[in-house]
């Protein structure tokens, strides 16, 4: 391994170390916003218990969960990043060293044989999914801790043209009905629309990195806000004890589709949405842009009042749709 390499190893290891103990800006913002609203008392007191663990966790330098979850990396890659042919390594390197160093929970299982690899890789995981950026020498790099209970809603349906836009909002609260509690809400639900039931799924898990507060356009907007009010509506409640929000946002994202055909993905990601992104330049100088009052090193400033609202898809997105 160069030095070069290295370095870049030991910034991703510790990447994903402390995206598994500080929860980013923009779902810190909604839980705290969520609490004010709440009026039950049961409510209040889960988001209160929700503010204790997060205290804790940056107390005793811990995991804010005990399910860290299956490891997604979600590259942005530029195609003259001087390490790129290593990057792959090296984000796999990075998921053994912050097991070990973090520590996070191994919970990766193989497939037939049943059997946990220890170290939190395995076949084809770290998840690596990529787009390549020319005419850029940087990469940014999200992670997300997949937890076996966020990850237990998701799917992907195909409609026939004549259930349409009905069938994947029905099919949708059928789901939340059925199996977003096991998601520790209040939940963040990303769904994809679009040709085919893998590119629908692929969007669905997209739209979990937008930051929380960012809306699409058009028809995908006034979806989400539906969507928002009517599964709100059905008083699930933190920790699914009920209350006024079962959802922290609702995020759709889409591509096109045939025309007899609508393909519906669904992913959910819970309270404790552990998705951070970090930006590295191609002289391996690194920002933490889903946590800006934080750096690899530590958090200053984790819950006063007039915490701001921040834009985890980094200042390029800005102006857009908050995109990853
Ligand atoms: S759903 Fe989220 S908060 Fe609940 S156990 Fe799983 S990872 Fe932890």
């Amino acid at each position: 391994m160069t030095k070069a390499v290295e370095q870049l190893t030991a910034i991703l290891a510790r990447f994903v170390d402390f995206s598994g103990k500080y929860l980013p800006d923009d779902v810190l913002v909604r839980l705290r916003e969520l609490r004010a609203e709440e009026d039950s008392p049961m409510g209040t007191r889960i988001y209160d218990a929700m503010f204790r663990d997060l205290d804790l966790a940056a107390e005793l330098n811990r995991p804010c969960c005990q399910d860290t979850g299956v490891i997604q990396f979600f590259v942005q890659a530029g195609t003259a990043f001087p390490c790129l042919g290593e990057l792959e390594t090296a984000l796999r390197e990075a998921v053994i060293r912050a097991t070990a160093a973090a520590p996070l929970r191994p919970n990766v299982v193989e497939c037939f044989d049943e059997k946990n690899t220890g170290n939190n890789t395995g076949t084809r995981i770290p998840w690596i999914d990529w787009e390549l950026v020319p005419n850029s020498s940087g990469i940014r790099v999200f992670v997300y801790m997949a937890g076996g209970g966020c990850s237990l809603p998701g799917f992907a349906r195909v409609f026939m043209p004549l259930e349409g836009y009905e069938g994947a909002v029905k099919a949708v609260f059928d789901q939340v009905v059925s199996y977003g509690i096991n998601a520790c809400p209040p939940l963040l639900i990303g769904i994809g629309l679009g040709a085919s039931a893998d590119a629908a799924a692929k969007l669905s898990k997209k739209a979990l990195l937008r930051f929380i507060g960012s809306r699409n356009s058009g028809g995908a907007a006034e979806l989400e806000t539906r969507l928002e009010k009517g599964l709100n509506a059905l008083g699930i409640g933190p920790g699914g004890f009920s209350g006024k929000h079962s959802v922290m946002a609702v995020h759709v994202e889409h591509s096109g589709r045939h025309t007899a055909t609508l393909a519906l993905g669904f992913s959910t990601g819970c309270w404790a949405h552990r998705r951070a992104l970090i930006e590295i330049t191609g002289d391996l100088r690194s920002t933490l842009l889903s946590h800006r009052r934080a750096s690899l090193d530590g958090v200053w400033e984790r819950f006063s009042p007039d915490y701001p609202a921040a834009n985890p898809s980094g200042s390029s997105h800005a102006a857009g749709k908050g995109k990853p």
